[in-house]
C-alpha cells in the first residue's frame, strides 16, 4: 500500500510530512502534522527531522525554508502556488510603499518570500488585530488580501490601506450562499475564515483561522456548524469530532492548488527527495526578520 511505503520512507529519510487543512483527505491522513501555514512552520523549525515533506502550496513551503534554513525542505507538488499570493510582486510592493511613505507594511502571511522580505512584519489570519495594534505607525500598508485586511481594520482606528488582492475561493462565498445554508441548517453555526468578503462575515456567528474554527468545533456546545472555508477543512473536523455535523459553506469552495499533492507525489519526493525548496540567502534574511517580528508579538 502506499501510506505504508511513504510510513517506510519517512523512517529511512528521517523525513516528517506536514499538510496544510486544505489538502486531500488521503495526503492529511500520511501526514504527521495538520493545520495552518504558521503553525505547520513552526512546528517544522522544531522538527528534529532533516527533511520536510511540506503538503500545501509553495509560499507554506518556502516559509518552512525561511524558518529551517538547515533543513531540506521539499514539496511533492512543485506546481502547487497560491494565486492570492501571486497578486502582488515585490516591485509592485516597493512602488505601493512610495506612494504612502512613513506607513508600516503587514503582510499577510499568504504572500511570497520576496514580497516577506519588503515588509515590516508579517501577520496572520489568527493574530492580524494583534499585530496590527502593536505597530507604532498610524499608517498601514496590508498586503495582499483586501478582505483580511478590511476585517482587520474593524479592530483599529489605524488608517489601513488595502491591496487588492483576494483569495478566489473565500472571495467567492456570497450572502445568497449563508441564505441557502442557513435555510437548510437553521441550528447549526456558521463560521467563517476572515479571507471572506465583509457582507458575508457580517452574518456570521464567529470569524476565525482554520486553526481557530478547529478549536471552536471541538470546544463549543453546538452539534451543527456551517463551514466558510475550503472544502478540505470539513475532513478534519469530521474527524476530530465525529459526533457533530460540518456543512459547506458552498460546495464549490475548492482551491484547485491545494488538491494538486497525491498520495503518488508524495512517495516520489521521498524517493528522490525532491523538489526542493530553497529561498536566496539575502530574501530569506530578511523575510525572516518580518516573521520573527510577527511571532515575537
Ligand atoms: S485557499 Fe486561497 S489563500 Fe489558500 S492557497 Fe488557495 S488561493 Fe491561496
Amino acid at each position: 500500500m502506499l501510506a505504508d511505503e511513504i510510513s517506510r520512507l519517512k523512517e529511512e529519510q528521517n523525513a516528517v510530512i506536514l499538510a496544510h487543512n486544505y489538502q486531500p483527505g488521503e495526503v492529511q491522513d500520511v501526514a504527521d502534522l495538520r493545520g495552518d501555514s504558521l503553525e505547520l512552520s513552526r512546528a517544522a523549525a522544531g522538527e528534529k527531522a532533516e527533511v520536510i515533506v511540506f503538503c500545501g502550496v509553495d509560499f507554506m513551503a518556502e516559509t518552512a525554508a525561511i524558518l529551517s534554513p538547515e533543513k531540506r525542505v521539499i514539496m511533492p507538488e512543485a506546481g502547487a502556488g497560491c494565486p492570492m499570493a501571486s497578486m502582488i510582486t515585490a516591485r509592485q510592493l516597493r512602488r505601493f510603499k512610495a506612494e504612502h511613505p512613513g506607513a508600516a507594511v503587514v503582510c499577510y502571511v499568504n504572500s511570497s518570500a520576496e514580497v516577506k522580505a519588503e515588509s515590516d512584519i508579517c501577520c496572520t489570519s489568527a493574530n492580524g488585530i494583534e499585530v496590527v495594534a502593536s505597530l507604532a505607525e498610524d499608517q498601514v500598508l496590508f498586503v495582499p488580501d483586501r478582505n483580511l485586511g478590511r476585517y482587520v481594520a474593524r479592530f483599529t482606528d489605524k488608517k489601513i490601506v488595502t491591496w487588492d488582492g483576494y483569495c478566489y475561493v473565500h472571495d467567492r462565498y456570497t450572502t445568497e450562499d449563508v441564505r441557502r445554508a442557513r435555510a437548510l441548517h437553521p441550528q447549526a453555526e456558521l463560521l467563517v475564515h476572515p479571507e471572506c468578503r465583509p457582507e458575508v462575515i457580517d452574518l456570521a456567528d464567529h470569524v476565525y483561522s482554520t486553526s481557530g474554527i478547529a478549536r471552536h468545533a471541538k470546544e463549543s456546545p453546538a452539534q451543527e456548524f456551517i463551514v466558510g472555508t475550503e472544502i478540505g477543512m470539513n475532513y478534519r473536523l469530521k474527524q476530530e469530532n465525529p459526533d457533530k455535523e460540518f456543512y459547506p459553506l458552498s460546495e464549490e469552495a475548492v482551491c484547485v492548488d491545494m488538491k494538486k499533492t497525491s498520495l503518488e507525489k508524495v512517495l516520489s519526493a521521498l524517493q528522490t527527495l525532491e523538489p526542493r525548496v530553497a529561498v536566496p540567502e539575502e530574501i530569506a534574511d530578511r523575510a525572516r526578520g518580518a516573521i520573527e517580528r510577527m511571532l515575537a508579538v
